[in-house]
């Protein structure tokens, strides 16, 4: 059995006998996917002519009211994704409902707040500017949906969340969307999308799936589209660098990877609610999806002084954590997503192990429960220590996309924010801290290298909503190595769907032009 292909408005069979879909857990083969023979060049002309039309004939709120129902489509069908997340990505409750129930959360809350933009085709931003004496000749800035598709070319740690947070700002801008899946966990998304077509919610062609490797999309896009890629950090260059996309500037959102780092305040003792609270919140990182998302914890700077007890406590929790197979309730870690990925973890970690002490984990001979160690895509949860923090070079260099984190010393604030910039750019840096000055200097320190610096004290405790949580209020993204990409931020996300344009002309032409548009204004709010 072959997934079928959703393009220019029908489902289609790739050629010849695809790649299979694995379950990570007893290396059985679920279904195969294949992109061959399909015509992408096609597919983005039929999203473009077909799709964008009509959803751009809808007003905002009208695609904010088919966000909502989208959302309704998906939470019909959650306990199947539930099943197919086990299946394909040996996912347990606590992961399946983080990628799962965050996606279905993600569309409802576009679904909500996208109402605000209410009748309008386009936003005005900013305020008129004169640009003659008599103000009759003005100036106007406005942001337009752009008349393009969107291609969106996912990982595949998040096959729902990845296209949720993504498809719900481009369709509510009024662009249509071709999503690319990551290929070994493809099932998933293509269910999504086949709920949603057979929901008859979009217009013919606002949404089409292809799974497979399909590259040659980067060379069928044009001026008008928009590529948003979550990924690692050398395939974004090669796509960067594509030199279709490069003639002909496309618009280009990147999400890498990061080598986030979790830092414990100077002043915070073990036994301390603060410090019991950064022990959980790493070793949940670690262990969550089994440590598969692009926010989690790779680095815990901690001041010199505690790195011993830190590591104990962290241990203690990790030996508490059962591996195995999700299907045994006893079993609170998953699998990596498959055997190349587990190749690629334990190469990253031998890396790791040359510059570091091991604190926790990486038995030679790891046996997770219910499952066999040859079939199976399992990496034991590891800790690591580094003493020399400033004279390591894999720690802040090698992401490790698995349950592995390493503690960090660190002499003092500028030693730290030497460290924390170390990582080139992260998607998030999280302070547990009651230093109010601290706080502060680090925050002033690092800001700019992270898209995201979540702060934790004593007033805010167990209430924080969690170092990896991507929240669709807030951004989503980080400069230098993370990508440079933004995403999310509530309404801010539609930016990237739109292009700015200045109308320059007569007073009352711009009144016209402003009275068809909403105030952008309402995307900060
Ligand atoms: P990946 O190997 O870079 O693949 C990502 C996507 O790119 C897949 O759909 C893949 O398709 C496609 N692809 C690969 N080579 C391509 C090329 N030459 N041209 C066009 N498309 C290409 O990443 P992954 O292994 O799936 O995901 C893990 C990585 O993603 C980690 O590094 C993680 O940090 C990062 N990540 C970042 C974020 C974020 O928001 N910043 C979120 C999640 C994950 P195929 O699967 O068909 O090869």
């Amino acid at each position: 059995m072959k997934l079928p292909n959703y393009v220019s408005g029908r489902w289609s069979e790739g050629h010849g006998t695809g790649e299979p879909l694995i379950d990570p857990v007893t290396g059985d083969e679920l279904t195969r996917i294949s992109s061959q023979g399909i015509d992408l060049d096609a597919a983005l002309q039929f999203a473009r002519s077909q799709g964008g039309p009509a959803l751009r004939g809808l007003t905002y709120a009208q695609r904010a009211e088919m966000l909502a129902k989208m959302a309704d489509a998906l939470a019909a069908n959650r306990d199947e994704y539930f099943r197919l997340s086990l299946l394909n990505l040996g996912a347990n409750q606590a992961d399946a409902s983080f990628d799962v129930d965050g996606a279905i959360y993600t569309m409802k809350y576009y679904a909500k707040i996208g109402r605000a933009l209410a009748e309008g085709k386009m936003l005005k931003e900013g305020a008129q500017m004169p640009l003659s004496k008599s103000n009759a000749f003005v100036g106007q800035h406005f942001l337009m949906p752009t008349k393009g598709a969107a291609v969106f070319i996912n990982a595949f740690n998040f096959p729902a969340w990845g296209l949720c947070e993504k498809a719900a700002p481009a369709l509510l801008s009024g662009v249509p969307i071709l999503v690319k899946p990551a290929s070994p966990t493809a099932w998933l998304t293509h269910r999504m999308v086949e709920d949603i077509v057979k929901a008859n919610i979009l217009p013919a062609g606002a949404i089409s799936i292809v799974c497979g490797s399909a590259r040659e999309a980067l060379d069928h896009v044009r001026e008008e589209d928009v590529i948003s890629f979550t990924g690692s950090a050398d395939t974004a260059a090669r796509i960067r660098s594509n030199a279709n996309v490069l003639r002909r500037s496309v618009r280009v959102n990147i999400e890498a990877d990061s080598i986030n780092s979790a830092i414990l305040g100077p002043e915070v003792a073990p036994g301390t609610d603060l410090f019991d609270l950064l022990v959980k919140e790493v070793v949940r990182e670690m262990t969550l999806k089994a440590g598969q998302k692009c926010t989690a914890i790779r680095r815990v700077l901690v001041p010199r002084q505690q790195l011993q007890s830190f590591g104990d406590a962290a241990a203690a929790l990790l030996s508490s954590m059962k591996v195995g197979n999700p299907r045994n309730p006893e079993v609170k870690v998953g699998p990596v997503v498959n055997k190349a990925q587990q190749s690629s973890c334990l190469e990253g970690l031998s890396k790791l192990k040359e510059e570091c002490s091991l604190v926790f984990g990486s038995e030679e001979h790891f046996q997770p429960i219910d499952a066999d160690p040859q079939k199976s895509a399992f990496v034991q949860p590891t800790l690591l220590s580094c003493k020399d923090g400033v004279g390591a070079k894999y720690v802040h260099d090698v992401e490790v996309f698995g349950p592995v984190a390493t503690l960090v010393s660190y002499d003092g604030l500028e030693d730290l924010v030497a460290l924390a910039r170390r990582g080139l750019g992260s998607l998030v840096v999280s302070l547990f801290s009651d230093d109010q000055d601290f706080i502060r200097q680090a925050v002033l320190g690092i800001g700019d290298l992270h898209g995201r610096v979540l702060v934790v004290d004593s007033t805010v405790g167990s209430q924080h909503t969690g170092h990896g949580n991507v929240v669709p209020s807030c951004m989503h993204g980080g400069p230098g190595r993370a990508g440079g990409g933004e995403e999310l931020a509530g309404l801010r996300a539609l930016m990237l769907y739109h292009r700015r344009f200045v109308v320059q002309g007569p007073a009352k032409c711009i009144a016209e032009l402003s009275g068809l548009s909403v105030d952008a204004s309402l995307l900060y709010s």
